[in-house]
């Protein structure tokens, strides 16, 4: 018998792949997973060659100490897929693909229990009615354990024992207590809404538009991108439903993976989805997201792999599960920066999403009412097919009318605004609360205050360990810093000349909730944002309120603005739009102009007249303008136009460098020494290398960042330069960290 020897890709920064002697019994299969002795520790990897010859010396060579039966390997297809990802982003297979599997699967030591069907536990109303008073008040592990049951969810004892390390006996003494009992095999993790079979009378009769993007999207053979351009509310869940119902009732086994950008996006999908596709087995439908319990994460991502989910709802880290039967892709809300991983591997769901359509050879459709100018151009140069959907769906329902409030003129004209809130706004809002309808205020500035400053002195509060101002957070009581974040209390009186009449500068969500509760008396105002909904859970619980009519005005930062399908809201507000139309990045106005359409297509869409009130001090900027006719085509080509003529993306392609140093200095000789070195590289010749500059925040949590910008009218020779680039980056020292970015969002 030959030798066998297998090839591995590692979780390590090097783009090789490690040769190990395999020895165990049974035929080692590309794709499968092994556990292999990397320098003093055991690590999981995968396998991508099968071999009988090595060049590694004999006494060099270590073996496999375990394989994966548990799991059916990756397929050829998948590998590819994390290949293509790992050359384009500039890194090293293993550093791609080993991340991309649940954590379940990545430890050695797990595996034998990854298809050990694990019981599963729901709340009686006994326990319902017990539970709180049982629970000592301080007991909090506890109570979030019985909070979790509460919430309809079926848990597991490994899901429960993330919450408290002693639920296993736990959940025996309230097993005992006849406060749970175990869940029959193959239940659904969570009840299903109650629905009808697909067909039912409840099906809404699609809009012309609606049919027309359905029979293009499920005739379509072979790669077919498509560009669902459809103003907001003008249904396009619907138009993605019908194009997955052709799909799985064409074909038994197809699969179908649908990205949305928002971990709160999901639920909402979910139901809609289990409503529909209610003939299908309950786990066929299965979610993806950072917010599962990691039992379930990897139950659900080894139903993907397997083919028993027909539909993968999930966010961005779903692009990389592993689907045998793949046959569609949607990406919803495409344009969102959230589809852009900003930590690890830098990479685009979204332009993974059309990679993967094309290698599989498969339709793709990315919705948006906003396109990203790179989809938009695509779509331009007939290389994406455009579906347009210009109306409303819901009859009756119309685009709200947008109107600009002209804070100067209010201002010359002596018209009183309260604490920012202008007096056509507050009218507004009033008249709301008396017809019963909700409005929604936006302000994309969380916290009470962006700056406490002293009059005396001038004194600023900061973060001690960044360059930035510390923001007053009211309820909360405490100065915090956004970026590291650091906390303190409110100082009483200034630090530096005891002025006890320190105060607040600017707004923030907390302090316009403040002011709208004293403004428009009786009103409930709520408030939307990463400090109200910091707790699992709490988002949804939020935004149910909103839906069940117990809010009268939601304010909030963009979490407010996406997907959600308010139905009883009436009126936007917007505030402090402007700082966004006089940024330095070059996409700031794209992303505001997104932004602003996706918060104002919130209102009337379930055919009250909506309304949308923008405060501004540049009511004749080209940007409102464009917003107040909502005439998307007209600002994209206008800004594609500005693009081309600026030469910047999608015209060009970039790269970006950055280092973090324990210095300023060291970040920046070290982009200096890099941009020296990429000179002579293949490539490099056609590629522009700016000067390095510091970040608008330089210093973050006592680390200083720098970084340095690439860019190329050809791809190729960027890639090809950026991939010469990569062993004399690692070469070089004196920063403590560097990442390269392909195609970064921030720049
Ligand atoms: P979008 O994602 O395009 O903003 P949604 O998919 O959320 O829009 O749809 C907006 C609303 O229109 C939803 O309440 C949906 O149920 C409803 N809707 C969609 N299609 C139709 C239709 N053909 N007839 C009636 N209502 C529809
Ligand atoms: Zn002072
Ligand atoms: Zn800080």
């Amino acid at each position: 018998m030959t030798d066998l020897f297998v090839r591995v890709a590692v979780d390590q920064p090097m783009p090789v792949l490690f040769d190990y002697r395999y020895a165990l019994a049974g035929e080692p299969a590309v794709g499968a997973l092994v556990e292999v002795p990397f320098g003093r520790r055991d690590v999981v990897g995968l396998i991508c060659e099968v071999t009988s010859a090595t060049e590694v010396p004999p006494s060099k060579l270590r073996d496999v100490t375990r394989i994966c039966l548990e799991c059916p390997p990756l397929s050829a297809q998948w590998i590819a897929l994390a290949h293509f990802a790992a050359e384009y982003y500039q890194r090293g297979l293993g550093e791609v693909a080993l991340p991309a599997l649940p954590q379940a699967l990545r430890d050695a030591s797990r595996w034998n229990r990854l298809l050990a069907v694990e019981e599963r536990f729901r709340l009686l109303p006994a326990g319902h009615d017990a539970l709180p008073d049982a629970l000592p008040v301080r007991a909090h592990a506890l109570r979030r354990l019985a909070a979790a049951l509460a919430e309809h969810e079926l848990l597991t004892v490994s899901d429960a024992r993330a919450m408290h390390p002693k639920a296993s006996a736990t959940f025996d003494d309230w097993l005992a207590r006849g406060w749970i009992e175990r869940a029959a095999q193959g239940e659904p993790a969570r009840p299903d809404e109650p629905s009808s079979p697909t067909g039912g009378a409840s099906l809404p009769q699609l809009t012309d538009e609606q049919r027309e993007a359905v029979d293009a999207i499920a005739g379509a053979q072979g790669f077919a991108p498509f560009l669902l351009h459809g103003v907001t509310g003008s249904g396009k869940t619907e138009v993605y439903l019908h194009a997955l119902a052709a799909l799985l009732a064409a074909r038994r086994d197809a699969q179908a993976l649908v990205l949305v950008p928002e971990i709160n996006l999901t639920p909402q999908f979910e139901a809609a989805f289990r409503q529909r596709f209610a003939a299908l087995a309950p786990d066929s439908i299965v979610t993806m997201h950072s917010g599962l319990a990691e039992g379930e994460r990897a139950r659900n991502w080894l139903a993907a792999h397997t083919g028993s989910a027909r539909i993968v709802l999930g966010t961005r880290l779903a692009i990389l599960a592993s689907m045998p039967n793949l046959a569609m892709i949607v990406v919803d809300e495409e344009h969102d920066p959230a589809y852009k991983q900003q930590e690890g591997l830098r990479y685009s769901a979204r332009d993974l999403a059309v990679y993967r359509a094309k290698q599989l050879e498969i339709p793709v459709v990315l919705g948006s009412a906003t396109p990203s100018l790179e989809t938009w151009w695509q779509a331009e140069q007939g290389r994406y097919t455009r579906l347009t959907l210009t109306r409303r769906a819901v009859s009756d329902a119309v685009l709200p009318t947008v109107r600009l409030i002209d804070l100067e003129e209010e201002h010359r004209r002596g018209r009183a605004s309260v604490e920012g809130l202008s007096g056509p706004l507050i009218a507004a809002l009033k008249s709301r609360l008396e017809r019963g309808e909700q409005s929604l205020v936006f302000l994309n500035r969380r916290g009470y205050a962006p700056i406490l400053s002293c009059d005396a002195c001038g004194w600023v509060a900061g973060c001690p360990r960044c360059s930035a101002y510390a923001v007053l957070h009211k309820p909360e009581r405490a100065l915090r810093c956004h970026h590291c974040g650091w906390e303190s209390r409110i100082p009483k009186s200034c630090p530096d000349c005891g002025n006890i009449d320190i105060a607040p500068m600017g707004r923030g969500t907390q302090r316009v909730e403040e002011t709208l509760a004293s403004v428009v008396p009786g009103a409930r105002v709520l408030r939307i944002d990463a400090d109200s909904t910091r707790r699992k859970g709490s988002a949804q619980a939020l935004f149910s309120d909103v839906h069940a009519g117990e809010v009268d005005i939601l304010v909030g930062t963009q979490m407010i603005a996406k997907g959600h399908d308010f139905r009883r809201v009436t009126l936007v507000g917007v505030l402090n739009a402007d700082t966004a139309l006089f940024s330095h990045d070059f996409r700031a106005s794209e992303r505001l102009f997104a932004q602003l359409t996706q918060v104002s297509g919130r209102a009337g869409r379930a055919g009250l007249p909506g309304e949308v009130l923008i405060q501004t001090r540049y009511p004749r900027h080209a940007l409102y303008l464009a917003l107040s006719r909502q005439d998307y085509v007209g600002f994209a080509n206008a800004t594609l136009a500005e693009r081309r003529d600026a030469r910047l993306p999608p015209f060009v392609y970039q790269a970006m460098l950055r280092a973090e140093g324990r210095t300023l200095e060291a970040a920046i000789a070290f982009l200096e020494e890099a941009a020296a070195a990429f000179a002579p590289l293949p490539g490099a010749d056609r590629v522009t290398v700016y000067d390095p500059v510091p970040l608008t925040i330089v210093k973050v949590f006592n680390v200083h960042r720098a970084q340095l910008l690439l860019e190329s009218g050809s791809r190729a020779a960027l890639q090809m330069a950026l991939r010469a680039w990569q062993p004399v980056l690692r070469s070089l020292k004196g920063v403590l960290r560097w990442n390269v970015e392909v195609d970064p969002l921030d720049v």
